[in-house]
């Protein structure tokens, strides 16, 4: 196989909406145990730091928003045990049709039943991961389309601000450089409460990853920068922390993974 490289020009929103296979994308990344599964390592990291992040005792509350969910329900399964009511979103139509595919369990839809056992074994509830399915899809009210880029990402919906929200490998993404990326953190600040939180999964030193024989480009980012960039955002941070995770391989340039959580700064609203 050729080795593929970043595209020339940064592969925004536009890209995924014409370009993005959300199916190839699960089936290379999310196939959890597969040994065709190109994620497996990313992705068992990322499950255990969200299953330790949404352990804190104070992130927990009514509402969560995920932004660009992409076609993944992975970084909800912890989530959902402390949230009444999530959000999910995404810029592209397809990636918000194979979410409601899963969601409303119809044929065709990806099989995260590996992904939601593993899930559950973490949390030590081994036998309920039936349960946790059920509970999620029951807790997810909307699929709403959007874009980090514009000062309300969900427009043209406005939502009451919320306890939490969440954000896994999207903003380095979908931001071509690092003043858009701070423009998108404050874009997507906006949607939480203060006193709320905000709990992120970023890659670091990456600048492209392959679905499908389309190179996506990644913004190449540092833990400062991403710091710096939530703090500016009116977060305090938690908890953050790096994991270098290198493994040479032809399907991205990936160099290490960043778990943050925040609060956001400010007078809590009266309950
Ligand atoms: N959260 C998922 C998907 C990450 S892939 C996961 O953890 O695997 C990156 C996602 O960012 C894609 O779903 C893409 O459609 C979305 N995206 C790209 N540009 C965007 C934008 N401007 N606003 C919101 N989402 C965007």
């Amino acid at each position: 196989m050729c080795k593929m490289e970043a595209p020339a020009s940064f592969t925004e929103g536009e890209v995924y909406q014409m370009d993005f296979n959300p199916g190839v994308y699960l089936e290379t990344y999310y196939s959890l145990g597969a040994s065709h599964c190109k994620g497996n390592k990313i992705l068992t990291l990322n499950l255990r730091s969200l299953c330790e992040m949404f352990a804190f005792s104070d992130v927990k509350g009514d509402t969560l928003i995920d932004i660009g969910s992409g076609p993944t329900i992975y970084q909800l399964l912890s989530a959902c045990e402390k949230f009444n009511e999530i959000i999910v979103s995404d810029y592209a139509d397809r990636n918000r049709q194979e979410l409601e595919k899963w969601l409303k369990k119809e044929p065709g839809a990806f099989d995260w039943t590996p992904v939601v056992k593993y899930v559950c074994e973490l949390e030590g509830q081994r036998e309920k991961w039936a349960e946790k399915e059920e509970k999620l899809r029951k807790k997810v009210k909307q699929v709403l389309k959007c874009d980090v880029r514009k000062p309300n990402p969900l427009a043209p919906v406005t939502l009451p601000a919320a306890d939490c929200l969440l954000s896994t490998l999207c903003l380095e993404a979908a931001c071509k450089d690092l003043g858009t990326f701070r423009a998108a953190l404050k874009n997507i600040s906006s949607l939480v409460k203060p006193g709320g939180h905000l709990v992120m999964v970023t890659v670091l030193k990456e600048t492209y990853y392959v679905v499908d024989q389309h190179s996506f480009s990644c913004l190449y980012l540092d833990q400062e920068s991403v710091e710096e960039a939530i703090k500016d955002a009116g977060f305090d941070i938690k908890f953050i922390k790096e994991i270098q995770e290198h493994s040479p391989n032809t399907f991205s340039d990936f160099g290490a993974l960043l778990h943050v959580v925040a609060c956001k700064r400010g007078p809590k609203p009266a309950q």
